[in-house]
């Protein structure tokens, strides 16, 4: 749906919560911290800018943030795993401002990475803004994922099937659904004030997944790495405008 100008101000204030979150999650990623110790980062930030989780309780989810390191694609739960030098680990946030909800991941390297690591992760960061640029007014909706996969598929990558992006605004999971692929189907045409999450999870290996016996945890099938980026973006007349970001 389209957002007032009103509503994108929270949007942008919620995108601005998460891009702390980002921030402080990051500076504290070395190898012996936990995954808690993490969340714990997140949810000072979330406290300090009066901000509520919209991961906690959501479905029973007991973290402000999602953790998952190396073969974990999505929604790890933060707890006493510690980083290890050569880890990579995908950072997920979000948070609500009066309302108005942002969502954004991030994936970095633990201490030093394998070139490999390296490079899966800047190739899903790349596929991630290749999508951004497709949301501009009177583009379809699936051309994001079609870009998405073009470049991660390119490197010899594939894209996750069973866990996309999505429309959000004052809920988190709004429809539409953005796939990371091309459906088959160019989708809905793009309208100003329309907000979205897009967020590709790109795996080294098969684009296979299941879920761990927590219920959470989304792994590869194969156990070789993926990786997860994400941002909340509006359809503005001056093209996609990123709101989380600092
Ligand atoms: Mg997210
Ligand atoms: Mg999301």
């Amino acid at each position: 749906m389209r957002r007032s100008n009103d509503e994108l101000n929270k949007m942008r204030k919620a995108g601005k919560v998460v891009a702390e979150m980002h921030e402080a999650t990051r500076a504290a990623i070395r190898p012996g911290v936990t995954t808690m110790e993490l969340n714990e980062v997140a949810a000072e930030v979330l406290a300090k800018r009066g901000a509520r989780s919209n991961f906690l309780n959501y479905h029973g989810f007991p973290a402000v943030i999602c953790t998952s390191p190396n073969d974990m694609i999505v929604h790890g739960i933060p707890g006493d795993y510690r980083l290890k030098e050569g880890d990579i680990i995908s950072v997920d946030c979000g948070a609500i401002i009066e309302g108005y909800h942002g969502d954004a991941a991030y994936t970095a390297g633990v201490g030093e990475v394998s070139a490999a690591a390296q490079k899966l992760m800047d190739v899903t960061e790349q596929s991630l803004w290749a999508g951004i640029d497709q949301l501009t007014i009177g583009n379809r909706l699936h051309e994001v994922g079609r870009a998405v996969q073009r470049v991660a598929e390119a490197a010899g990558y594939s894209v996750v099937r069973e866990y996309v992006g999505h429309a959000i605004g004052t809920e988190m999971h709004e429809s539409p659904q953005v796939p990371n692929y091309w459906p088959g189907s160019p989708g809905p045409t793009l309208k100003e004030g329309m907000v979205f999450a897009i967020e590709p999870m790109v795996n080294a290996g098969s684009y296979e997944t299941y879920v761990l016996d927590d219920e959470w945890s989304v792994m590869t099938s194969d156990g070789k790495l993926s990786a997860h980026f994400e941002h909340t973006i509006a359809v503005t007349d001056n093209g996609p405008e990123v709101f989380t970001v600092l």
